[in-house]
């Protein structure tokens, strides 16, 4: 394997504790939240002990260093996707980013040679996938009901890859945005960007890439990307809760209105209206999330020693043995890619004549901790015609023990169910 990830267990707290009276913890839900390493605890704690004021404002010595690291921890982040830091702007998470440029575009009071993309209405057209989480879905459902625009979709094959068979019916002139994930948080398939890109290029949408499971799990470089936007989640990729990031072009990010107002992101504040900052403080409303920032630069200067090169490719390894180990169990079925080709580390599946929900109790009074539902992105379940899926999701810190441990899981269920 390319990294220790035995080693590396030892550098986050929570992964040594047991559970279901003294058994190891196994945690395969690095998908829905990742665990923290020291490093990011110690760089919340700093803080709080040491620097502690409120950034961007006030005069005295505390809130010049809360600045400081606040702008460093911008920078730190804009580094690691290939961005530079006026590029970033700092969400609650990766839903907040969404809901923004969503926001921006039913509400585009704005001037510049780029506001006119945001103004969507009637006869426009907003493109996703059927493999949307629910956050890169339901934004642009809200945005068609308020505006008239028009929602399409990509469907997804049998394989679980996106269909690109109808690209240049479905991405058309009236295309304004295709917003799509770039790792799917179910089945694993990383869609073929480039394609998309290039389509949206000739017809002039822009395109939104969903990275809350990209980034964390593989080089992410937007420069290499050429999208418009990329939404992503601090707590997915070893950092706090509550930090989250859109990068943006520059231009469309001067060009789009704020979403929250308030206290920070003004200018000029009299009784008949206001100005507002240039970005990113324009959408950076009231006290930000300081230390949460601050964890999520510790956060990547960790991935970035360990090498996002390393990272994937020790995912890769343990989705290759997963699929090996949970294929070859009788009444398992894969949902989702059975190569690791442009694919990352979410194995879906479902096991015959046993519901998900009691895959998912059997393993938990083991000790492995894995999804079960439709991982809010409900209509992949109702694609491949099944309630739900157990998720298994994987991280620098996972093994191939954790996969046999799951593998053993599965079938320790199946003689508990009397279903083999
Ligand atoms: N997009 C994908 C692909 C996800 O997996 C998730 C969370 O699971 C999100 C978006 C939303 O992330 P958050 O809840 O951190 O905003």
């Amino acid at each position: 394997m390319t990294l220790l990830p035995e080693e590396l267990k030892k550098d986050f707290p929570l992964l040594q504790r047991t559970v279901r009276g003294g058994r190891d913890l196994v945690y395969l839900d690095s998908g829905a939240t990742s665990q923290k390493p020291v490093r990011v605890l110690d760089a919340e704690r700093e803080f709080y002990e040491r620097h502690n004021a409120a950034p961007h404002r006030g005069a005295h010595l505390l809130a010049e260093e809360a600045t400081g690291r606040y702008e460093d921890a911008r920078a730190t982040i804009a580094t690691f996707i290939g961005a530079v830091p006026g590029e970033l702007v700092f969400t609650k998470n990766a839903t907040e980013g969404i809901n923004l440029v969503a926001y921006a575009m039913s509400n585009a009071a704005t001037s510049g040679p780029e506001s006119e993309r945001f103004k969507v209405g009637p006869g426009d057209e907003i493109v996703v996938s059927e493999m949307e989480h629910h956050a890169n879905l339901v934004p642009w459902q809200q945005l068609c009901q308020r505006t008239g625009a028009t929602l399409r979709w990509f469907g997804i094959t049998d394989e679980g890859r996106l269909d690109l068979e109808h690209l240049d019916e479905i991405i058309n002139e009236r295309t304004r945005l295709v917003a799509l994930t770039h790792q799917s948080n179910v089945l694993g398939t990383v869609p073929p960007i480039d394609l998309i890109t290039a389509r949206a290029r000739q017809v002039g949408a822009l395109v939104l890439l969903d990275g809350a499971q990209s980034v964390p799990h593989q080089p992410v470089d937007v420069a290499a990307l050429g999208v418009d936007f990329l939404a992503f989640s601090g707590h997915k990729m070893l950092g706090p809760t509550g930090i989250g990031v859109l990068w943006a072009r520059r231009e469309l990010l001067e060009a789009m209105p704020p979403f929250i107002t308030g206290g920070s992101m003004i200018e000029v504040v009299r009784m008949e209206g206001s100005t507002f900052m240039p970005p990113p403080q324009r959408f950076e409303a009231g006290v930000p999330m300081t230390a949460q920032a601050i964890g999520l630069g510790a956060a990547c200067d960790y991935l970035t020693e360990l090498g996002m090169d390393r990272v994937h490719a020790h995912e890769e390894a343990l989705v290759a043995y997963s699929l090996e180990r949970l294929g070859e169990i009788p009444g398992v079925r894969l949902i989702g890619p059975l190569s690791t080709d442009a694919r990352g580390g979410a194995v879906s599946f479902t096991v015959d004549d046993i519901h998900p929900h009691d895959v998912g109790q059997v393993l938990d009074e083991l000790g492995v901790a894995i999804r079960v539902g439709h991982h809010c992105a409900w209509p992949i379940c109702r694609r491949f015609n099944i309630p739900a899926t157990t998720r298994a999701t994987f991280y620098l810190y996972n093994t191939l023990a954790d996969v046999d441990a799951l593998a053993d899981g599965v079938r320790h269920a199946q003689k508990f169910f009397g279903t083999h």
